[in-house]
């Protein structure tokens, strides 16, 4: 069976051999020298100058609303994984749709001024697949109405963006560590922010609220990661160059064979980026192609996943509004296998499998 991705394990002995640390101290969460050490190495990798892990990659969306004090509606895209909109639903707030780019597949920044009302408090957008949004021209907008921005960088582990961490874009930027993601942590996150004051209040928000333990700054949540979760993220670091590099092979394997396939569209790039080879989406002309594509792999026990589909302003709790360039390219936008381990002759496979079936 070839899944869409592989969590990339460790070897058992790198793992256990970081969890003694935490058995001798008898200390197993509420931020452990673990964590700690996480923290300190994701920063000097990512060049970053504040983060706080979280244990998921959803509670920092939330705690990121929460943070900024938004309400009201918040100016989104229809085009992510579901906790995009769920955590704005989720925090109280009403989720806006605002169209996607159908090159970029990020949210068509011209697109946002028209959406703007004055009960418009924030933009979240998401930086899909690792391929960041107009960031200029969302400051632009953002600075000139007054609004805040919170990128969903979930998909962004070690993207550059002008020479400087995708993550240090926006009011406040997070990321996932899920075990499907490209750094993992089984299941974990972060949040990224510039603002020293904001890091304050989102690392009160994560703990419950506490300043000590007989006093609380706030209002708070429990997103603290535990130290099990971090010692995985330690164990899979130092891997993460030698992942990328094996999964840049499959991409670029890819690419060659389906930029010149004319009923094949692959997204474009935004320039100034690096990539980090985090997901290989192919879109096809129309749902029938796909369709027919993804049953010849299933055929074959090959199993590539429909991200994101469907279009979120499909989903049952948010007011329904017609996104036609997200809805058209969920229908027709599969993600193909990309994992460390990939063999040449399972890429080869599925090339070949595709391009017969078009
Ligand atoms: C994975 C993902 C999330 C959620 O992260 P979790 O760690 O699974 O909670 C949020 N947004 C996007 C775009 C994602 O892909």
């Amino acid at each position: 069976m070839i899944p869409v991705t592989k969590t990339f394990l460790p070897p058992q002995s790198e793992y256990q051999a970081i969890l003694n640390r935490a058995w001798e101290k008898g200390w197993i969460t509420n931020r452990g020298e673990l964590v700690i050490e996480l923290e300190q190495k994701l920063k000097s990798r990512l060049s970053v100058s504040n983060i706080v892990a979280m244990t998921n990659g959803t509670l920092p969306l939330q705690i990121a609303i929460k943070a900024l004090n938004i309400i009201g509606d918040v100016i989104t895209t229809p085009f992510s994984y579901v906790a995009t909109t769920s955590s704005i639903v989720w925090e109280g707030c009403n989720p806006i749709f605002v169209d996607i780019n159908p090159d970029f597949l990020t949210i068509d920044e011209t697109k946002i001024e028209a959406a703007i009302t004055e009960n418009t408090s924030a933009i979240l957008a998401t930086h899909v697949f690792g391929n960041p949004c107009n960031i200029e021209a969302i400051s632009a907008i953002a600075t000139k109405y007054n609004l805040k921005v919170i990128y969903d960088a979930a998909h962004c582990f070690d993207v550059e963006y002008k020479n400087n961490s995708i993550f240090n874009f926006g009011d406040i930027s997070t990321c996932s560590f899920h075990a499907t993601k490209l750094f993992h942590t089984g299941e974990g996150g972060a949040i990224f922010t510039n603002d020293k004051i904001l890091l304050d209040k989102l690392f009160y928000h994560h703990n419950f609220g506490h300043k000590g333990h007989e006093e609380f700054y706030g209002l708070g949540i429990n997103a603290k990661m535990s130290e099990l979760q971090a010692a995985m993220g330690l164990a899979v670091l130092p891997y993460i160059d030698r992942i990328k590099a094996e999964r840049e092979i499959v991409v670029l394997k890819y690419t060659k064979a389906f930029q010149t396939t004319p009923s094949i569209q692959l997204p474009r790039w935004r320039s100034h980026t690096s990539k980090n080879f985090s997901y290989f989406p192919v879109i096809f002309e129309n749902e029938e192609i796909l369709i027919k594509v993804n049953s010849s792999l299933e055929n074959h026990n090959i199993f590539a996943r429909r991200y994101f589909y469907p279009s979120l302003n499909k989903v049952p709790y948010v007011h329904s509004v017609n996104t036609p360039v997200a809805e058209s390219v969920s229908q027709r936008i599969l993600c193909l296998p990309l994992y460390y381990g990939m063999s040449e002759t399972t890429v080869k496979e599925i090339i070949d499998i595709i391009l017969e079936a078009l």
